[in-house]
Order: C-alpha cells, then sequence, then structure tokens
C-alpha cells in the first residue's frame, strides 16, 4: 500500500494574499489541482490524504475533491498550526500494519510541478532497501552560513558548493520510519519542534536515519513569495517542455 500526504494546510502569509496559495490560480487551475492531478494518475499511488485548514475541509471536499474526482483522496484531515504537524495528523490516519512494508510519500502541495517520474524513482528507492529518500538538485548559487550582528547580517562561513543541494519534495519513507521519527518528536519542546523544516531532517535526528537525494527538478518550485507565481506562470504554460 502507498500513501500519499497532501499538505495544504498553509496560510501561505509571505504571499501576500487574501488566498492560501494552494487555492491560487495557475494557468487557470488550482495550485493544489496541479498536484493532487499527477498523484492521482501515478498507477502506484493508492490513497491520498489531503490536509487542509480545518475551516478550509468542506471546501475541498465540494469544490476540489468532489467537483474535480479524485477518487484516491479518501480522508482530508486538518492540518496544524505548523508544517510539522500538519505531517503529524495526516500521518495520524494512517494505521500501522506489522505485516505490510507500506510506503508514505509526503509532498507541499506548494510544488505545483511534482512529475510521475520523480513519484517513480521515489517509490523504487524505498523498494531498493533504503527507508527515507528525497528529491532535491545541486546549489546553483554559493551558500553562506550568516550570523547577525550590530544589525548586519555577517557571513561566517561559505560550505563548499558541490557538496550542497537543495531538497525538495516528495520525501518517501518506508511508513513505520516515519512513523517511529513522529512519535520520538511528540517528546520534544516548542523550541525544537519549530526548527523542523520537512521531513528527511526528522528522520535523521529522531530515528537515526539518513536520506538517499534523487533527481528532482529545478522547475520543482515552492511557490512561497509573490515572484515565485510569475516563475511557476511561465512553467504552467510552456506545455510541459520545461517539466522532465
Ligand atoms: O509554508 P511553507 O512554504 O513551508 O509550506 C510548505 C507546505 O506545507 C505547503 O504546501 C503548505 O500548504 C503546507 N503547510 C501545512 N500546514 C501548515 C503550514 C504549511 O500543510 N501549518
Amino acid at each position: 500500500m502507498i500513501h500519499a500526504i497532501l499538505l495544504a494546510g498553509g496560510s501561505g502569509n509571505r504571499m501576500q494574499t487574501e488566498t492560501p496559495k494552494q487555492l491560487m490560480e495557475l494557468n487557470g487551475k488550482k495550485v493544489v489541482c496541479w498536484s493532487l492531478e499527477v498523484f492521482e494518475k501515478s498507477r502506484l499511488i493508492d490513497d491520498i490524504i489531503l490536509v487542509t485548514r480545518k475551516e478550509d475541509i468542506p471546501f475541498f471536499r465540494s469544490e476540489i475533491v468532489d467537483r474535480y474526482g479524485y477518487r484516491k483522496v479518501r480522508r482530508i484531515c486538518p492540518g496544524g498550526e505548523r508544517r510539522v504537524d500538519s505531517v503529524e495528523n495526516g500521518l495520524n490516519t494512517i494505521n500501522e500494519d506489522e505485516d505490510e512494508e507500506r510506503i508514505v510519500l509526503i509532498h507541499d502541495s506548494a510544488r505545483p510541478f511534482v512529475t510521475e517520474r520523480m513519484i517513480e524513482d521515489s517509490v523504487n528507492c524505498i523498494r531498493d532497501g533504503f527507508k527515507a529518500c528525497t528529491v532535491g538538485v545541486p546549489v546553483k548559487d554559493t551558500i553562506k552560513k550568516v550570523t547577525e550582528s550590530g544589525g548586519h547580517v555577517i557571513g561566517t562561513d561559505t560550505p563548499e558548493r558541490s557538496k550542497l543541494y537543495i531538497i525538495q519534495t516528495p520525501q518517501t519513507f518506508s511508513l513505520n520510519t516515519i512513523k517511529k521519527a513522529y512519535k520520538r518528536l511528540e517528546a520534544v519542546d516548542e523550541q525544537t519542534r519549530s526548527k523542523v523544516t520537512d521531513d528527511t531532517m526528522v528522520v535523521e535526528q529522531y530515528a537515526g536515519v539518513t536520506s538517499v537525494i534523487i533527481p528532482g527538478a529545478y522547475t520543482n518550485i515552492k511557490l512561497t513569495t509573490p515572484e515565485d507565481m510569475v516563475v511557476a506562470g511561465a512553467f504552467a504554460a510552456s506545455d510541459n517542455h520545461l517539466v522532465f
């Protein structure tokens, strides 16, 4: 059984719009529908858990899932305050099953350009025996570690660029591994918990599991700030020539 948790529970404050980014229109289709369609179409995915803000559940049910007929979405569950809380809620809807080695993909619906190829490669990686995998791409820019001093941002260190990757989603796990890591995260204080930005770091820190990084795509951007919508509009209109 292969589950996909699709996160659409953010409020999108950094987008500076009233409408949450997952419900904004991209080339005539709502942002959330772009990735939902890819997961719905993938022959590997059995079950989709859609995580939305609690108040948005009726809208998502009638205007997204029923309206467009996403048959694999069997549950729409309420998200939490932070992404990590939303993932936890999504995972809690999946019961553990000792007899079966199950797989979970976790994807940000704010990344509309996920592809079936990424889903397939991710699932194959776990089927090959790895416990965790993520899509990612090599960093193109030089990255600095910084500190703040006297109102200035000061660069303190320049990690070797060839050793740095941009980490994207989907991120894929054996169910037992991600469940174990999130169980251990329950005991962690709020300040530590609020530093969680993705799920591979949760399995690294709380299950001692490293992740395999497989090719994502530079088109697999996360819509975060207004200029991302302009870039996404160009990708969306490009007739998939840029989406690998
Ligand atoms: O805010 P950020 O860009 O990190 O959000 C990444 C993804 O996590 C988005 O798809 C967003 O909808 C989701 N999210 C969520 N619940 C939250 C915050 C973010 O499902 N509380």
